[in-house]
């Protein structure tokens, strides 16, 4: 049973029942649709919840939707109203995902992108840790590649796309890890099986390029942001090697439904010391403060759902 009682589909606010789909919709026979997780964070102090990072995340749900030829007929600053709405109706005092998704909603047989019709849907669920490894978390680099520009392009939110991420998630943790590192088809380092990855080297941190197949993570600029401002570190955008995290002071994972996670084994062996490094432990105290709404100077980061509620009364 969930908790959620409502969903937006079909261009209004409906219980959540009565939020479905026919067999034939072209997005689940084809994986032709594109979608967005959003965390909120209850905040008890000030009786709030806030959504991280909102608007970003509805600038990139547009861009996906380009991607595949979906035409909304919401701006990013309309899907934030919608959500918020949304979240105040369902009156949640607990940290909540938003699944915001835009799909090809036409019941039709025929692999193509054009002349399709296209429909946006949303529902927000409670929701805690993506990964529960407080003493630091285990990493395998998997044996499925990640999928490529010029096949699938990975800076798209393609619903298609994430069975590559469920291939490389089950087979780690079947492996015993607790995530997957993924590589390009080059042999290089990607992400992770839907995150990010930063890693620490003599002081420095580094993280992928966005031209190495990854998802243009939020959290990953989140963190490049306060690095700089809040500890005085560049993050450095460059190719990672394999061999790079056997050799690393520290890694974690970053993204918005894994939030950050340390890293402290890799493929079985220690990571730096095998235990979580001062940066990753600095940058992972800043992260949640910030996105709890603890941090005045990153309060533009963190849209209100009840105040926003009582101004529209
Ligand atoms: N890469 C992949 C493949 C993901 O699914 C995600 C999660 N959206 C990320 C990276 C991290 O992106 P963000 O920080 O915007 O959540």
């Amino acid at each position: 049973m969930n908790d959620n009682r409502y969903a937006f589909f079909g261009g209004q606010i409906v219980p959540i029942e009565q939020a479905k789909v026919s067999i034939m919709t072209h997005a689940l026979n084809y994986g032709t649709g594109c979608f967005e997780g959003i965390r909120a964070y209850w905040n008890p102090e000030a009786e709030e919840l806030y959504v991280f990072r909102l608007k970003e995340h509805f600038e990139r749900l547009l861009r996906s939707a380009r991607l595949l030829l979906i035409e909304l007929p919401y701006t990013a600053d309309e899907l934030c109203a919608i959500t918020l709405e949304l979240l105040a109706k369902e009156g949640f005092h607990q940290d909540t995902y938003i699944r915001p998704l835009a799909f090809k909603s036409q019941p039709v047989v025929g692999v193509r992108l054009h002349d399709l019709e296209g429909d946006f849907a949303m529902f927000c669920v409670p929701f805690g840790k993506y990964i529960e490894k407080p003493e630091g978390a285990s990493a395998g680099v998997s044996s499925w590649r990640r999928i490529e520009d010029n096949t699938m392009p990975a800076r798209g939110k393609i619903t298609g796309s994430y069975v590559n991420s469920a291939l490389a998630k089950t087979e780690a943790m079947a492996n015993g890890f607790d995530e997957a590192v993924v590589l390009n088809a080059d042999g290089h380092i990607a992400e992770g099986s839907a995150e990010n990855l930063m890693i620490v080297r003599d002081g420095q941190l580094v993280t992928t390029p966005v031209y190495a197949n990854i998802l243009e993570g939020i959290t990953r600029a989140t963190i490049k942001h306060i690095a700089k401002e809040q500890l005085g570190l560049d993050l450095v955008e460059r190719q990672i090697d394999r061999s790079e995290l056997y050799v690393a002071d520290e890694m974690f994972f970053c993204g918005t439904g894994v939030e950050v996670v340390p890293v402290t084994r890799i493929d079985h062996r220690p990571l730096g010391d095998g235990r979580i490094g001062p940066i990753s432990q600095q940058i992972y105290d800043l992260y949640f403060r910030i996105v709890r709404g603890q941090e005045p100077r990153y309060m533009n980061w963190c849209s209100p759902v009840y105040q926003h509620a009582t101004q529209a009364a």
